[in-house]
């Protein structure tokens, strides 16, 4: 007899067990008003850029955190660190994804409640992480201009598990004859209707709006958290 059945079985197991944690924790940042959401892209598509600039704008302001996956090293927690958030790093070892025990466990002892806003990080990685919801209210898909503009096509699972694509590094879309217009067809021909937001980390180049839409997230499921951004 082939083994793969089998095999199949226990990884559907998995999945469900997944699902069951997932549920748990989206009912209680719900219980507990905050508003959670998870980064996932390629490796190098600026996940941390965009999250430390994200928390350093946003923490004089709003109860901001990070939880941050990667198979090893605690570099990019430091990076997070630098912005004033409590920030902690998910080492998986050999696990190329987050799941959504391991968001339980980094949560163990943080006071949820507490928090407005927590941004959970993924280990850099298209593939698996679609299957792995995290509890997350919203998922961001990151697609840098570096990245051929036919990633929506070969990845769509993980878009079609995302609520939002960023684009990312736009400062550099010039320079690498970035394809808007085929970029944003392809993301509309995986997840029609997908909103599309643009960013540039490092000049701050739609920054604004991508903030906005983050703390308009916290203030639907949160009455203490003002949607008047102005102050940012
Ligand atoms: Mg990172
Ligand atoms: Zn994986």
């Amino acid at each position: 007899m082939s083994p793969e059945p089998r095999l199949l079985e226990v990884r559907k197991n998995v999945l469900k067990q997944n699902d069951i944690v997932a549920r748990a924790l989206r009912d209680r940042f719900h219980r507990e008003g905050t508003s959670a959401i998870s980064l996932v892209s390629s490796p190098g598509a600026g996940k941390t850029t965009l999250l430390e600039k994200a928390l350093t704008l946003l923490q004089p302001h709003y109860r901001v955190a990070a939880l941050v996956g990667d198979l090893a090293t605690e570099n990019d927690a430091r990076r997070l660190a630098r912005s004033g958030a409590p920030v902690k790093q998910i080492t998986t070892g050999t696990l190329c994804h987050l799941d959504a025990g391991m968001v339980e466990r980094a949560l163990e002892d943080w006071d949820v409640g507490k928090l407005d806003l927590l941004f959970v990080e993924n280990v850099g990685n298209l593939v698996c992480p679609a299957s792995y919801d995290l509890g997350e209210d919203l998922r961001l898909v990151l697609l840098s201009v570096t990245e051929g503009e036919d990633k929506p096509l070969k990845y769509p699972t993980i878009f079609n598990s995302a609520d939002v694509a960023v684009i990312t590094k736009i400062d550099l879309a010039a320079a690498v004859e970035f394809d808007e217009h085929s970029v944003q067809a392809n993301i509309q021909a995986v997840r029609p209707g997908m909103r599309v937001v643009q960013v540039s980390a490092r000049t701050g180049e739609g920054m604004d709006t991508f903030l906005r839409f983050m703390i308009e997230q916290a203030a639907r499921l949160q009455k203490g958290v003002c949607a008047d951004t102005g102050a940012l």
